[in-house]
C-alpha cells in the first residue's frame, strides 16, 4: 500500500484497503467487522493508549489479511476454518509486530549503537515505533536476542525480576547473570555496562535506573562473535 516511513501509519495503511476505523467503548482491546459490499471496519476500544490502538488495528489488519487469502481460495471471506483460534490470534500479532517493527527498521535503528548507550537508546525504542515497550522488547528479543527485563528498583533479593520480555529459558540466564557476586556488588549503580560470562557465552550486561516508573531496566546481549 505504499506506506513507509517510521512510525508506520497504520490508519493510512488501513485507509488505502478501504477498511474504516471506528473507535468505541468496548471491553476487548478490537475486532474486525467485514459487512461484505457495506465495507469493512476494524472496531478499536476508544480508552487504550494510542500505541495499544495502533497495535490493535495492526493485529485486525492480520485477520483481515487471513479473510481476503480465504476468500481468494474458497470465495468467503473468513478466518482459516482448520485452524485453532489461538494459532490465528498469535499469528496476527505476530503479523502486527512484524508491520508496526519491520525487521530491517530495527536492526538498522540499533545497528552500531555504543555498549555504554544501548540501554537508553532501547528505551527511546518504543517512542520511535510508536509501540508499548512490553511489544517492543519482545521484538527486540525475536530480532537482535536482546533480553529485556524490569528489576524492582530496592529489592535486596536475588529475586529481583518483576517482568521478563523473554521466553522462559532465557529468562534463567538473567537469573543467573544476577546472582553473580560481582553484578550483585554493582546493582546499587544507577547505570552500568559491562562483559559477563556464561557457560561460555559472553553477554553485554547493562542497566539503566528509572525514575519514573521507578525501575531498573536491564538487558543482555550476546556479545558479536
Ligand atoms: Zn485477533
Amino acid at each position: 500500500v505504499g506506506v513507509a516511513g517510521l512510525p508506520i501509519d497504520v490508519q493510512v495503511i488501513a485507509g488505502r484497503l478501504n477498511i474504516k476505523i471506528v473507535e468505541e467503548s468496548i471491553d476487548g482491546p478490537g475486532y474486525l467487522l467485514a459487512l461484505g459490499r457495506l465495507g469493512t471496519e476494524i472496531i478499536v476500544r476508544s480508552d487504550d493508549a494510542i500505541e495499544r490502538k495502533r497495535f490493535t488495528i495492526a493485529h485486525e489488519l492480520g485477520h483481515w489479511v487471513l479473510g481476503v487469502t480465504c476468500e481468494s481460495r474458497t470465495g468467503m471471506f473468513q478466518q482459516p476454518a482448520a485452524v485453532r483460534r489461538e494459532k490465528i490470534e498469535r499469528w496476527c500479532d505476530v503479523f502486527a509486530a512484524s508491520l508496526l517493527m519491520p525487521r530491517h527498521a530495527v536492526m538498522e535503528y540499533f545497528c552500531g549503537v555504543d555498549d555504554s548507550f544501548l540501554v537508553v537508546h532501547l528505551l527511546h525504542a518504543p517512542t520511535h515505533f510508536k509501540v508499548s515497550e512490553e511489544a517492543m522488547f519482545l521484538r527486540v528479543n525475536e530480532i537482535l536476542a536482546i533480553r529485556v527485563a524490569y528489576l524492582h528498583p530496592d529489592s535486596l533479593l536475588i529475586e529481583r525480576i518483576s517482568h521478563a520480555f523473554v521466553p522462559e529459558a532465557a529468562a534463567n540466564d538473567i537469573k543467573k547473570v544476577l546472582s553473580l557476586p560481582r553484578i550483585q556488588e554493582l546493582l546499587r549503580l544507577d547505570v552500568f555496562a559491562s562483559y559477563v560470562e556464561l557457560a561460555g557465552t559472553r553477554f553485554l550486561c547493562a542497566w539503566q535506573r528509572k525514575v519514573r516508573p521507578r525501575r531498573v531496566v536491564f538487558i543482555l546481549r550476546p556479545a558479536p562473535a
